[in-house]
Formats: C-alpha cells, structure tokens, sequence
C-alpha cells in the first residue's frame, strides 16, 4: 500500500495492539507495508525501527491518518466496497470520538453517508493539541 514494492510485502496495524487491543482483528486496522516503508514507520513511532519493539509512547495521529487514507484510496481505487474490505467496528469508532470528538462524522457514518474507513481517516487529520490528554484519559478509562 505504501509504494509500489512488492518485496517483503509485512503486516502492519495502524493502531497498535497493545494501544487497542480490540483493532487488532478489524480489516480496516491492517495495512500491508514493504519491509522498508514497514521500518521506517516504527522508526518514526519509536525511533529504533526494530519490529520487535512495540510502539512507543509517540503515536503519531498524522501517520494513522496518513495510513488509513492509503487503504480509503486503494479501496477508491480498485473501486472495492469500503466498509466490506476495510471495515472498522463501532466500538473503535466510538473509542475515536472519545477521544477526539468529531460526534458529527461518526453520526455520518451512522447515516451510511461515509465509510468507517473515511470516518477514521478524517477524524485523526488536523487533530487540535488536547489530543494527547483526552487519548491518554480515554485509555485510562478503559483500563488498557
Ligand atoms: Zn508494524
Ligand atoms: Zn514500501
């Protein structure tokens, strides 16, 4: 999804497992990188780009929007049915409206006007600076 490479083809969730522990069965979480695009992203996460490390504290909201746009425009693309192929369930949409607001785009959502994928690709894209505190006290509340 990442370029055009079709070496070393890995497996990549946007938000990380130990971060959302739910994510990491929904198809619309899963993006296949090369080995290189795969690396540098955790580079940027964690600044080892070794996969055996989880992700760090610096999770970028740029990169998962960044990531869940590529999978909406293959979907666009190879015009396959956004929800069908890259499906997010409501509970992760609604774990992003708790932590971002945005309650407008997931009631869009709600009205089939847009995918989940578009909805997670939207709500992450200039994201205002109380980001991190309601991240971290959505995930407190949750107990992850
Ligand atoms: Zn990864
Ligand atoms: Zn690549």
């Amino acid at each position: 999804m990442c370029c055009e490479s079709k070496e070393g083809i890995q497996a990549h969730h946007v938000v990380r497992k130990t971060l959302y522990p739910w994510g990491a069965v929904e198809t619309g979480n899963g993006i296949t990188l090369c080995r290189e695009c795969h690396r540098r992203v955790h580079e940027k996460s964690n600044g080892r780009g070794d996969l055996s490390v989880p992700l760090g504290e610096a999770d970028d909201q740029d990169e998962w929007s960044f990531l869940f746009g590529l999978l909406l425009d293959d979907a666009k693309q190879r015009d396959i049915d956004q929800d069908e192929f890259y499906f997010l369930a409501d509970h992760m949409l609604k774990f992003f409206v708790n932590v971002q607001g945005y309650e407008h785009l997931h009631e869009m959502v709600m009205r089939g006007e847009i995918s989940r994928i578009r909805f997670a690709h939207e709500i992450w894209r200039g994201m205002p600076e109380v980001w991190y505190t309601n991240f971290v006290a959505e995930v407190v509340r949750l107990n992850l």
